[in-house]
């Protein structure tokens, strides 16, 4: 967002449906968050983006929801048609060379998904990121990763090392190269932050990523029995997994219940508790977490993002799961679903 030169009173437009990171990153730019409704697939509906620009617009950061890729062409469409670029305006020197609304993936799900057969997570959009932290796929226990992919003119590999810099308080030299003999001078160029990943963490992450073949065919496994299960029930929804060329990195089993309640959901999931097995619920949606709330945010402007809340219980999936254990998760929520919903 700094990069961009996005500042106070610009407008981003983002899910509503997400972990608060992606809004909150745009709020410590300065510039206002705008959150828009979701699809029945969970991800960023494109009919509420065209309806969301206005000339404040600087970027969007759709989310791949649970590892499943947004749309892009459509969102791609969308900041490349005439009218969208007529109402554009640019204000710093990169959105001057951009020329247009930015995309930034926030794909802290989707590292191993495909947007399509021939193009991985973080190739189709201006900029991809990825996070490392300890919950998703693989990890390097806190941090994460951007893929650079800006249309020319930009120079992606400069843009590397600007990137880098600014994680040193946009020092010009690193604490290596400084106490190398003779290398003492150094210099601060801009205003960055300290937020570099720390080398430990990085060789981790290293480790993990020639893992993580293995690692996604084991979630690939576990998706498809819960999906072989479920979709005996016509009660349950299945999260979406592949479709058109598309495929989840599988991180989230985002099971929905078909015609429940938000309380019934709850229920539901405290039964699952009883038998010890550990679900979640992917996301609240932000406006109905306080900060958001007190900001002005209502999630009665977001009927989707709320049905698709109310009625969504996430499975456990990681590798070590085993097939037994798989089972003992299904079996489980069958019988709470029985005894909440068809026993009342
Ligand atoms: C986890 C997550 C983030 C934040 O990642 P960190 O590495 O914890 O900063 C951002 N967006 C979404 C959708 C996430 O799930």
């Amino acid at each position: 967002m700094r990069w961009l030169g996005v500042k106070g009173g610009d407008e981003v437009i983002v899910p509503v449906y997400t972990y608060s990171a992606t809004a909150l990153a745009v709020l410590h730019a300065g510039a206002i968050p705008v959150m828009v409704d979701c699809g029945e697939d969970f991800n960023i509906s494109v009919e509420a983006i065209r309806n969301a620009i206005t000339a404040k617009t600087k970027a969007i950061i759709p989310v791949d929801i649970a590892g499943f890729p947004c749309d892009y062409d459509a969102i791609m469409g969308i900041v490349k048609d005439e009218n969208i670029l007529n109402m554009f305006q640019p204000e710093s020197d990169v959105q001057h060379q951009l020329g247009r609304i930015l995309i930034m993936n926030d794909a802290a799900h989707s590292l191993g998904a495909w947007y399509s057969k021939n193009i991985p997570t973080g190739r189709e959009t201006d900029v991809a990121i990825f996070s490392l932290h300890a919950v998703k796929n693989i990890t390097t226990a806190e941090g994460g990763a951007i893929c650079l992919n800006l249309p020319e003119p930009f120079d992606n590999s400069g843009l590397y090392k600007e990137l880098r810099q600014m994680t040193l308080n946009c020092q010009t030299k690193d604490a290596f190269s400084k106490s190398k003999a003779g290398g003492w001078r150094y210099d601060i160029v801009g205003l960055g932050m300290k937020i570099n990943m720390a080398d430990v963490n990085a060789a981790i992450g290293l480790a993990q990523m020639r893992k993580y073949p293995s690692l996604l065919k084991c979630r690939k496994r576990i998706f498809e029995v819960y999906n072989n299960s479920f979709n005996k029930y016509d009660w349950a929804l299945l999260p979406p997994s592949s479709l058109n060329g598309k495929e989840s990195s599988y991180h989230i089993y985002a099971l929905r219940i078909k015609d429940i309640t938000e309380m019934q959901r709850d229920k539901i999931i405290e039964e699952i508790a009883k038998q010890d097995v550990a679900v979640n619920v992917h996301f609240i949606p932000m406006p109905m977490l306080s900060y958001f709330k007190e900001l002005g945010y209502k999630i009665e402007n977001y009927p989707q993002a709320y049905r698709n809340y109310a009625c969504e219980i996430s499975l456990p999936v990681y590798p070590q799961l085993t097939n037994e254990e798989v089972d003992f998760v299904i079996k489980t929520v069958i019988n709470a679903y029985a005894k909440v919903v068809l026993e009342k």
